[in-house]
């Protein structure tokens, strides 16, 4: 049973009125197809992989309000539709106890978030894309980002039109941008905060040039231009580890972290600087390992008296005030000053 339907070239005034009427007219994964003034090449752009990242699905509205053509024939992907329109609209990331639809491109594809992943898949590959953009939203506020398996001339071309930082990692999830591997130069741009209106004018910028431009790559300056930020490593609390958010030490806590901690995304965060506060369990509510496997939390934190610093020169993104989320997925993730890998020396 497909679970993906197919739209062709609807009129700008065949969509609804807002995004969330759009989604509701589209009721279920969908893929529309828009034929390009040049219809030999295809690219994709995928979205809402999470139900509550809406920056793609509004730039897509915007688009197919504005009734443009796009420059090549672009097929245009709107995966978790259902999530998005669970009550309260784009709230959820998956519907309850369904994985996470980007974990899903690898087998086994043998539930009902692996079908819709394999259906993707497939449809990519009918396609054969010159380029695959999938646009996501970070949860905590903050500039945006793209995140590629490769740091090569054609990601960073990709990235560029969007933003001028890129994340590389080796570590393999099942993430779609993995596919780039073995199929099409692929890359998740993280458009910024999923309620940042900031977010929304990157994703729309971006999209425009990438559903525009004849040529997405020969971006000039590249080398220069993008910032490359290596295997970051993420910073993850133990479960049973309460977490508050305050700006002064309070007992009865695991972990207090400084209400304004999301300053830090994607700053020089300099060694030494506080986080926040630890209670009597110290360092051991944290994990933190690098590509290997190695734990390396002692070259991120240190403690004194309580207080939680920086033990060097970092750079963190994905930093989030939301408790559920951090809990959930992670603190932070953390790379060198210059960029590079934690454990390189
Ligand atoms: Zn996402």
């Amino acid at each position: 049973m497909t679970q993906i339907q197919y739209l062709k070239n609807p009129r700008a005034d065949e969509i609804d009125d807002s995004p969330a009427e759009f989604l509701q007219q589209l009721g279920q994964a969908s893929c529309i197809v828009l034929d390009g003034e040049d219809t030999s090449r295809n690219r994709a752009f995928v979205t809402l992989l999470h139900g509550n990242e809406p920056s793609g699905t509004k730039a897509l509205f915007r688009w197919l309000k504005s009734g443009q053509k796009p420059a090549v024939t672009t097929i245009c992907i709107v995966a978790s539709v259902q999530a998005a329109l669970e009550e309260p609209v784009f709230e959820y990331r998956v519907l309850p106890d369904m994985r996470d639809l980007n974990r899903c491109f690898r087998a086994p594809f043998d539930d009902g978030q692996g079908m819709l992943a394999k259906e993707i898949l497939d449809l990519l590959q009918e396609y054969n894309p010159e380029a695959v953009v999938d646009m996501h939203n970070t949860s905590g506020s903050g500039p945006g980002f793209g995140v590629a398996i490769y740091a090569d001339a054609k990601h960073k071309a990709l990235v560029s039109l969007f933003t001028n930082r890129l994340v590389t990692n080796d570590l393999r999830l099942g993430a779609l941008m993995e596919i780039s591997e073995h199929l099409f130069p692929t890359v998740t741009i993280e458009c910024g905060g999923r309620l940042d209106d900031d977010a929304d004018e990157l994703a729309w910028l971006g999209f425009q040039r990438f559903f525009t431009l004849t040529d997405i790559f020969t971006a000039e300056n590249i080398e220069e231009d993008i910032e490359v930020l290596r295997n970051p490593v993420r910073l993850e609390l133990a479960d049973d580890c309460n977490l508050e958010y305050a700006d002064v030490p309070g007992a009865d806590h695991d972990l207090i972290l400084k209400t304004d901690i999301e300053c830090h995304n994607f700053g020089l965060v300099k060694k030494g600087t506080q986080l926040g506060w630890v209670g009597d369990k110290g360092l051991s509510i944290f994990s933190a390992s690098n590509i290997e496997s190695e734990c390396v939390l002692d070259e991120l934190l240190t403690i004194e008296n309580k207080c939680l610093y920086t033990s060097q020169n970092l750079k963190l993104f994905m930093i989030t005030n939301n408790p559920v989320i951090a809990k959930m997925d992670c603190l932070f993730y953390a790379v060198k000053d210059n960029g590079n890998d934690i454990s390189e020396f």
